[in-house]
């Protein structure tokens, strides 16, 4: 695992968006350092500052054994890092994916702190992930990776530490297993430890669909920012997790037109707009989007260069690259996933003019709610679906329009106006803490 190795803070070096090779484009870890470096440079962040908030402040690797289904013993590897914890508790999903590796939870834990900035909410960052295929394995399988998992982190979890919450792979139920082992061990029900749970156990009422929900609203400011409306507004959605089919659900309720579904099998598309409750129940039924009699087949990957106003991809990161970035034919980016764009696309989508709502903000519906759920867990107090919906739609909306803001008085774009936002926010809490020593 030796490329996986940080390099010591003393030797690192600027990573340089315009010449990160092929390799580097698809790492998520340089993509994000590449970013990063750039926006702290339009800060001019203090060196010792940048050395800090540039790498993650703590790293758990885990190698576990769980009894499997046939009575074979397997040994899963797990991670949990921590970004930062300057502004908070560590908050972050945890994803369980095959090709899950340190790199991407390192980004993803990095992003984390930055998107919990960008809405300014009171959390560091945070990521964990399991190396294994979650649609290979049984329900008991699952638990018992996931207690394991749990059991052997569970020293820096913790509702004032450290508060994991659904990511890729994993669910309500995946909540519910960690609070409940982690409860176990302390002797006492601490459903705070986690969010995304379950409603019965603690979790916030309008979680399940709040990353679509937030990014419902920031297509909304977006329309009313550009002057476009909403009737005739096509949109091509990547994904079909809980992500994508929340997001495009939320916005062909509000009158918007969802004319194509990327998913991993294949890619649906119909001029008139796709049902998207047909295709929900259709897809609950088969377990595919594919065959699915309202849409036409057609390429998934073909499919993101159709013509539309919105392209949402809400699936995994690398999605929009220098190779496919140059035939894109939308008006607006908005990011459902975390880092579908790698920075060599960035620049592409500059020069046609597309207008990038960047993931640290578009997608943070989810974990804004979260906060709620957290806030509700420690007070014993729930609060009603509507309440939390109002809530969410006003720090949506304005920290669209403090990004917005930024990026006008600043002449950077969406994205490293929400990097410098994000970055300055956190610089300022670390200086004022000081350095412990
Ligand atoms: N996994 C989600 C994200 O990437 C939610 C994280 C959370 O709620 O803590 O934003």
């Amino acid at each position: 695992m030796a490329e996986e190795q940080l390099i010591p803070a003393t030797e690192q070096k600027e990573t340089d968006m315009a010449t990160l090779t092929p390799e580097q484009e698809m790492n998520p870890w340089d993509a994000q350092a590449a970013r990063f470096d750039f926006a702290a440079k339009k800060l001019n962040l203090d060196s010792g500052l940048w050395k800090v908030l540039r790498q993650p402040c703590r790293e758990i690797i885990v190698h576990f054994p769980v009894s499997m289904d046939d009575g074979s013993i397997e040994v899963f590897t797990g991670y949990r890092v921590h970004h930062s914890v300057a502004r908070g508790p560590g908050k972050g999903g945890i994803r369980y994916a095959p090709d899950v590796s340190l790199d991407e939870v390192r980004a993803l834990a990095s992003w984390m702190t930055w998107k919990c900035a960008v809405v300014n909410i009171p959390f560091g960052g945070a990521k964990g992930g399991v190396i294994c295929d979650p649609k290979k394995l049984s329900q008991g399988e699952l638990e018992r990776i996931t207690r394991r998992y749990t059991a052997e982190i569970i020293e820096f979890l913790g509702p004032e530490k450290d508060v994991p919450a659904p990511d890729m792979g994993t669910d309500e139920q995946t909540m519910a297993w960690i609070m409940d082992t982690y409860s176990m061990h302390m002797r006492q029900t601490v459903n705070a430890v986690v969010t995304g749970k379950p409603v019965n156990l603690g979790g916030s009422r309008g979680r399940t669909a709040a990353t679509g929900h937030g990014l419902a609203v920031v297509c909304d400011e977006a329309l009313k920012l550009l002057e476009m409306p909403v009737e005739g507004c096509r949109v091509i959605v990547q994904g079909f997790g809980n992500v994508g089919s929340n997001a495009a659900r939320l916005l062909a309720d509000k009158g918007y037109t969802v004319i194509g579904i990327a998913e991993y099998d294949g890619g649906l598309y119909n001029s008139n707009g796709i049902d998207i409750h047909a295709l929900v129940e259709y897809r609950k039924r088969t377990r595919t989007v594919t065959g699915f009699p309202g849409a036409q087949a057609v390429d998934k990957d073909e499919l993101l260069t159709y013509e539309c106003e919105i392209l949402l991809p809400a699936a995994t990161e690398n999605v929009i690259t220098s190779h496919n970035a140059a035939r894109l034919r939308c008006r607006i980016l908005c990011e459902g996933a975390n880092g579908p764009t790698t920075p060599l696309a960035d620049d592409i989508l500059s020069d046609k003019k597309i207008f990038v709502i960047p993931d640290i903000l578009a997608n943070a519906g989810g974990v804004t709610t979260s906060y709620f759920e957290w806030v509700q867990d420690r007070m014993g107090y729930f609060w009603t679906e509507s309440e939390v919906n109002q809530r969410l739609d006003h720090i949506m909306s304005e920290s669209f329009r403090d990004v917005i803001t930024y990026a006008r008085n600043h002449q950077v774009n969406n994205r490293i106006a929400a990097y410098m936002l994000a970055i300055d926010r956190v610089a300022y809490t670390t200086r004022q803490r000081g350095i412990y020593a």
